[in-house]
């Protein structure tokens, strides 16, 4: 396994494998890896001859007093992990070599970027989306693997592809949890002891839901309370968002649930935001 620091070098590496004929897998991180980042790995490798992973914290979709200076880093066990899955080459920017002196243009997502996370975070996507047109720019995929986790986030992806021509396949990989539940993050290394006994409530809050939907006809607010009900039965539980949304258009379902749909929410504990989401099919 090979480690690229310079934007330029993994370009020409890439460059030069597309004019072999060799076809280019790739799994954007921002590093501290955990089993969801591997089984994107995983997912990535088997449909390409090579794989490419990127290690960035994109300083461009952290807003002020955001947590970019305190995310947590592991540049020796993230090496492993990736060696560990079959990784080729693991890119390794650093901020100055992506967005050197006079750099100042963005890429502006759509309405896609509005509800659930950019309400909160207004500027967040147009970082993600600018960073992963330069990524794929540099690493030259055919094949791009996001984490369903971050819903919103593959859904905008998906659309600036679509919109700006862009030839990348891009494929959605499964949430990956802890055996109570809890979605991994490389965040949930912030949690306190307490915290992160309580940050279970939001997987079980996607799950009563299910239920609730499972069990017969149900209306969007009435879902909407039964989480929110559950979630803040929890003291250090805080609610950014609950909401129930159309899980292509993003848009809020009103009303009896008729079709699938996603129902997604944010929760802070301290200073610690955590997402989960789940497609609920009624
Ligand atoms: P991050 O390092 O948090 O930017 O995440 C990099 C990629 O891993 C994104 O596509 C995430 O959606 C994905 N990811 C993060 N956590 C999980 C998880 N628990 N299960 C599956 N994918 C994940």
């Amino acid at each position: 396994m090979q480690t690229i620091l310079e934007p330029a070098a993994m370009q020409t590496w890439a460059r030069e494998r597309r004019a072999r004929g060799e076809t280019i897998a790739f799994v954007p991180t921002m590093g501290f890896l955990h089993e969801g980042h591997l089984s994107l790995m995983r997912m990535a490798r088997d449909r390409a001859d090579h794989l490419i992973v990127s290690i960035f914290v994109n300083p461009l979709q952290f807003a002020p007093g955001e947590d970019l200076a305190t995310y947590p880093r592991d540049e020796a066990g993230d090496l492993a992990k990736c060696a560990s899955v079959g990784a080729d080459v693991v890119f390794f920017p650093t901020p100055a070599s992506m967005y050197p002196d006079g750099f100042q243009t963005r890429v502006k997502p759509g309405p896609l970027a509005g509800p659930l996370c950019g309400r909160s975070r207004p500027t967040h996507f147009d970082g993600v989306v600018t960073v992963v047109l330069k990524l794929f720019n540099l690493v030259k995929p055919q094949v791009a693997v996001f984490g369903r986790k971050d819903f919103q986030q593959l859904q905008v992806i998906r659309r600036m592809v679509r919109d700006l021509d862009l030839d990348v396949e891009v494929l959605g990989g499964p949430i990956v949890r802890e055996p109570d539940g809890v979605a991994l993050s490389s965040r949930n290394a912030y949690l306190t002891g307490a915290e992160r006994a309580q940050a279970v409530c939001l997987s079980q809050s996607l799950g009563l839901a299910e239920q609730r939907v499972a069990s017969g006809e149900a209306t969007a607010a009435q879902i909407i309370e039964l989480v929110r009900a559950h979630v803040t039965a929890h003291p250090s539980a805080e609610v950014d968002y609950v909401e129930l949304v159309d899980s292509e258009e993003l848009t809020p379902v009103v009303g009896t649930l008729t079709g699938p749909c996603l129902l997604a929410l944010a929760v802070r504990f301290g200073a610690t935001r955590l997402i989960d989401n789940r497609v609920l099919v009624p």
